[in-house]
């Protein structure tokens, strides 16, 4: 099988929130698909270990935020790499809370649907969640991300729960790495010096070592102690 081909199938890049009592919480998602235009439908991919399917699955109830472009890989990041179940997502974001109760991101978001499940289909290692949508809001105005632009031009990495993620991912990112760049060792980010960490305010062509030594993982937030030389 050539899993390349799988890389050729174009997504959007998603925030997929809901709550659990008084928690909310979210996640990055690639498989949000509008299934059917009257009723409104969606369907959602949400990977079982994740704190966001417990939440959809006990409220019933859902929000997806549509990033826009200029979304910066650390908000990508906050929300794909690190799980609600030990820190606050949306600390120091700004959101609000949709009608069904679930947050929707208010900047780096061209705007939202909130929804409710009205199927649940078990999928191995995921589950797909059928929804209804209950509201729809635009917010900024922008171009859509897409999972394309997200790897080519922001650099993005997939963790290893995103159902597109495949192990020739990785071993594409070996084959690139040189010397001069670094691999952080908790979400694979790659630094590389030729580009700098814009969203940061690191230009490009800035080498590892003269990174500032509060500058941390733009994707996770790990710390510079936290990344090896890529082989
Ligand atoms: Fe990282």
């Amino acid at each position: 099988m050539d899993t390349e081909i799988f890389r050729k199938i174009s997504y959007g890049v998603y925030i997929v929130s809901s709550r659990k009592g008084d928690r909310i919480n979210a996640q990055t998602a690639n498989a949000v698909v509008q299934i059917t235009a009257a009723p409104p439908q969606l369907v959602l991919g949400i990977c079982k270990d994740n704190f966001t399917n417990e939440c959809i699955k006990e409220s019933g109830v859902f929000a997806v935020s549509i990033l826009s472009q200029e979304t910066p890989l650390s908000l990508i990041g906050r929300f794909g790499f690190k799980s609600g179940r030990e820190v606050d997502k949306f600390a120091g974001l700004s959101y609000r809370l949709g009608n069904n109760g679930c947050p929707v991101l208010q900047e780096h978001t061209l705007g939202y649907l909130e929804g409710k499940v009205v199927k649940e289909l078990d999928a191995g290692t995921h589950t797909l969640f059928v929804g209804m949508v209950t509201d729809a809001q635009r917010v900024n105005e922008g171009e859509p991300m897409t999972y394309a632009y997200y790897h080519q031009v922001k650099r993005g990495t997939t963790p290893m729960s995103a159902p597109t993620y495949i192990e020739a991912e990785k071993k594409e990112q070996r084959e690139e790495k040189t010397m001069e760049k670094y691999t952080c060792t908790v979400c694979g980010y790659i630094y590389d010096p030729e580009q700098g960490d814009p969203d940061s305010g690191v230009a490009p062509g800035t080498p590892f070592e003269e990174l500032p030594d509060d500058w941390v993982c733009p994707m996770c937030g790990a710390t510079k102690d936290q990344f090896e030389p890529a082989e």
